[in-house]
């Protein structure tokens, strides 16, 4: 699989750079279409969270293979923010708001990213650097070498399974 497709865009979602640090089994059921997040309680709360928190704020920009959560121009700078329910997984997150940056850029765009954890009331500014971009040309090569692998990653055990969509599938 290509990085790019014909319209010369990144083809990699940010969810997917978000799995590729939580979980490569993940990673790779969700980019084979296997979706079980629509039944799970945590991904109903956190869909609730994004509803119900910055109301003010227009949400849900779908910018070809990403989506941002809501968008702000402060003094003349492009915020980026992505709002989420938890901070456990902040380097996933981190990497997620940090390929977007790094998305927006191929495109012409300067952006910063803020991420929004409203239940903590905590908000982390992120900047994406060279050597972050680096970074992101190889997770982008991992992530396309692992879904386009005909065998399933096998699933292991974490601390975070059972709070998981998938756990049902990876460990009944
Ligand atoms: S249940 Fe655990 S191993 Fe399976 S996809 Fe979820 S995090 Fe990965």
């Amino acid at each position: 699989m290509d990085l790019i497709n014909t319209f010369g865009e990144l083809k990699i979602r940010g969810t997917q750079i978000n799995y590729y640090f939580i979980c490569k089994t993940k990673l790779y059921l969700f980019s084979k279409n296997i979706r079980l997040e629509r039944d799970s309680d945590i991904v109903n709360i956190g869909n609730f969270i994004h509803k119900n928190t910055y109301k003010k704020e227009n949400k849900e920009h779908i910018i070809g293979s990403i989506g941002i959560d809501f968008i702000k121009n402060k003094h003349g700078t492009l915020e980026i923010h992505e709002v989420k329910k938890s901070d456990r997984m902040e380097r996933a997150d981190t990497y997620q708001l940090l390929y977007y940056l790094y998305y927006l850029k191929n495109m012409g765009i300067n952006a910063v990213g803020i991420l929004n954890y409203p239940l903590k009331k905590k908000i982390k500014r992120i900047v994406l650097t060279k050597k972050n971009e680096i970074e992101l040309i190889n997770i982008i090569k991992n992530i396309n070498n692992i879904i386009k692998s005909n065998k399933p990653i096998k699933p292991e055990r974490k601390g975070y399974c059972k709070k998981c969509a998938y756990y049902e599938f990876c460990f009944s």
